[in-house]
Formats: C-alpha cells, structure tokens, sequence
C-alpha cells in the first residue's frame, strides 16, 4: 500500500512537470529544443498510413482528389492529420521537462561548489589560529609543560593536521568543480618525491606494522610535474596502501622505465583487503568509500583518489588500480618524462 502512494506521489509529480513544461514557450521552438522536432519527423508517417490503409481496403487509387474525399467521408483522419503537432508538442514538453531538470541540477552544483568553498574557507581561519597556539604552547615560552600536557598537546597536534588535511581535500575539490585547480609543470625527481612522502609516512607504517619497500631504479628520468601536487598523489596512494593493509603486511613502490610512450608507470602495491571488482571504477570518484557505513574503521572522507586522478588528468597522465579482494590492490600512474620538448625554456 505503502509503495503504492509512493508511485502515485511520483507519477503526479511527472504529470505536474508535463504540464508545466507545456506552459513553456521552449516545448514549442523547433531551434532550440530538438525533442519538438524529432516529435514531429516521428508524427509525419501517421496520417499517410491510416489514409493509405483505408485507401487500400476501399480499394480506390491515391489520387489528391480521392485521398480529399475520403477525409471528408471520415472526418477522424483529422486526429491523424494532426499527429505530426501533437507528437511535436509532446516529445517538446519531455524536452523542456529534460532541460528544467538540466538547469536544476546546475544549479544545485553551483550552490554546492560555493558552499563547500564558503564552508572550507571559513573553517580554515580558526584553524590556523588553533594550529598557532598550539605552537606556541610547543615552544614552552608561556610556561613548562609537564608529561601529560605535552601528551595532550601531541594528540591536539594530530587531530589538527587532519581536520587540516580535510580542508584541504574540501578546497581542492572545490578548485576543480570551478575550474580553477592548476598545475605548475616543471622537471622534477620522483625519487626525491617519494623518499620524502615515504620519510613522512614511516611513523604510522610502522605503528600499523607495515613494511615499505621502496624499489625505484636508480637511473629513473626526471618526469615533467608539479612536484607539491605529484607529492600529494603518492602521499595519498602510500597512506592508502598503509590504512588498507593488514598487521605485517607490505607496500612496496616500484617504477618501470619509458617504453615507447616515454611516459613512467608507477605502481604502489600492498598486501591488504583489497576492493571488490564492482568498485573499482567508483573509488576514483569523490566521495567514494568501498565501506560508508557509520562503523567503517578507517578515517578518511573519499576525496583523495578523485583529487588524484584530476592531479594526473593535468599531467597529461592517469591513474588505474588492479586488485583481489583479501590480497591487495596495485595502484599505477604514468606521467610523462621531462624532456626538452615539452619544455622548450
Ligand atoms: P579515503 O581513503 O579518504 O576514504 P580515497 O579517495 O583515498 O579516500 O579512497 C577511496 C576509497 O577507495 C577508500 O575509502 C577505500 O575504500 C578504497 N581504497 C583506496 N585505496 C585502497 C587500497 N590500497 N586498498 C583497499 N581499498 C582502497
């Protein structure tokens, strides 16, 4: 009964938006809404058919003169006549409902684009004045701090580099939905990129008990990237491996040389829980977690892998993951090398 007025509630909602879209002048522009004009072509056969088949069974030749006198004999042609209009107006107002649609939902992205930045924007200032004194208590010049308070302190420290990181994700998401996310390319060393995302992700491998395995070749060209945006891809693809590992488990990084395409796969490999086949593509889009569930065990808010893939998009690269569920996942992405032609400076 329940689904019932479900489906009623829907199907009046449909009917309320037909109507509406026939009080539009759009439903009725052949330029402008392709849906009135495809209406008609589709209308155009009807009349020749039901004329033609009532030409046929009386058995009289398709003259002009014969098909007028059969109109008039049966005047319900007309309805036929006028087909080509009425599939018009209606395929026209489907259009237009379509097109309301469209504009709404621009719209909402558009409020959400501006709030998300309102909403990063504003909480980053008491941030930053958190972040401050929370230094300065570091620096012990309003007074010592005893064991626990530097405890206290060191937890506070924590949580605010991840409500930062947060606000970052949330800004840099933001850029991209307005357009305005950009990547200054320069030559720049992987290797350095990655000891230093590594040297900074070691405390909490080994906190989760997990080994790193760095195995880039020595010989590895420079490549051609933003090295603070590059920085934060492996960062995330590193602490991804880490978080979705098991206790003892391993990640290791790997790089393979340019083949043709002078471009350097990377690939971050761990030994974790995998992702499931039918998620595969979506965790590449934000917001995305394999578990949302409110018990998920593992922090995080789904941004880092879309950021990343925008990141690599502008690299004129991309990024791809493999995995088994239970046995891990192999995170690869390919930019191109450095070279004097794509800079000529
Ligand atoms: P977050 O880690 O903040 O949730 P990401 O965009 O980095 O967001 O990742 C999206 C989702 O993809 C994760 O929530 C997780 O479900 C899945 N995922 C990413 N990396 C791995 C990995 N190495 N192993 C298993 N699942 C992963």
């Amino acid at each position: 009964m329940k689904k019932l007025s479900l489906d009623l509630k829907s199907f009046l909602q449909v009917v309320r938006e037909f109507f509406r879209a026939l009080g539009q002048g759009r439903t009725y522009n052949i330029t402008k809404n392709w849906y009135c004009f495809f209406g008609i072509l589709w209308g155009i056969p009807v009349p020749f058919v039901t004329i033609g088949i009532d030409l046929y069974s009386s058995a009289i030749s398709p003259t002009v003169q014969n098909v007028m006198q059969i109109i008039t004999l049966h005047p319900f042609h007309f309805f036929f006549i006028l087909h080509p209009l009425l599939f018009g107006i209606v395929f026209g107002a489907m259009g237009t409902v379509r097109y309301n649609k469209e504009q709404k939902i621009q719209e909402l992205d558009k409020l959400k684009s501006n709030f998300l930045s309102m909403v990063s924007h504003e909480l980053r200032t008491p941030l930053t004045t958190i972040q401050g004194y929370i230094s300065f208590l570091r620096s012990q010049k309003p007074g010592e701090l005893n064991q626990k308070q530097e405890e206290c302190l060191k937890i506070s420290e924590e949580e605010t580099e991840h409500l930062n990181r947060l606000i970052e994700d949330l800004l840099d998401l933001s850029r991209i939905e307005i357009g305005a996310f950009k990547v200054n390319l320069k030559s720049v060393d992987m290797k350095e990129v990655i000891n230093k995302a590594i040297f900074a992700l070691q405390i909490f491998a080994d906190n989760q008990k997990v080994i790193l395995e760095n195995n880039l070749p020595n010989d590895l060209p420079n490549v051609y990237a933003d090295k603070e945006r590059l920085f934060q891809v492996v960062t995330n693809l590193i602490e991804n491996s880490i978080k979705f590992n098991r206790r003892g488990g391993k990640t290791s990084i790997n790089a393979f040389i340019p083949g043709k395409n002078n471009k350097i796969t990377f690939c971050i490999t761990d030994t974790g829980i995998g992702i499931p086949e039918d998620s595969l593509d979506k965790i590449f889009d934000k917001f995305y977690q394999v578990d949302s569930s409110q018990k998920r065990k593992y922090a995080g808010c789904g941004l880092g892998l879309a950021i990343a893939k925008r990141i690599l998009e502008l690299h004129q690269g991309k990024i791809w993951v493999e995995s088994k569920i239970e046995e891990g996942s192999k995170f690869f992405f390919e930019i191109p090398t450095y070279s004097l032609k794509n800079n000529p400076l």
